[in-house]
């Protein structure tokens, strides 16, 4: 699985959030990846701005119960943090990067 390559895809939809250049050659570090998540550092090559990315990647072929992981390898502060921020983009990327994983009750408008 190549998921910097992927997250580069990606990435070359959105700007950064301080400068405003175009994310497509950020920087991508995987800092940590377990079973179906993933710590990423994203780095904009223009002003240094990093952001962490909580990635959890869709498998179809995976029981529901695997997905439904009952202790998440990544539980910092930070990175939910930044998520929030993130949340504020609009596009296909945020719902890559929440995944399935969404607790914030947003279907019950
Ligand atoms: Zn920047």
């Amino acid at each position: 699985m190549n998921l910097v390559r992927m997250l580069r895809a990606q990435a070359g939809r959105y700007r950064c959030a301080v400068c405003s250049r175009g994310m497509g050659d950020c920087e991508i570090t995987v800092l940590a990846q377990q079973e179906n998540r993933a710590l990423v550092r994203v780095r904009c090559v223009r002003c240094h701005d990093e952001n962490l990315l909580q990635i959890v990647l869709q498998t179809d072929d995976m029981p529901e119960e695997l997905l439904a992981d009952d202790k998440p390898p990544i539980a910092a502060d930070e990175v939910l943090d930044l998520h929030q921020l993130l949340s504020s983009h609009t596009g296909d990327l945020v719902s890559l990067l929440s995944g399935r994983g969404r607790e914030d009750g947003n279907t019950g408008a």
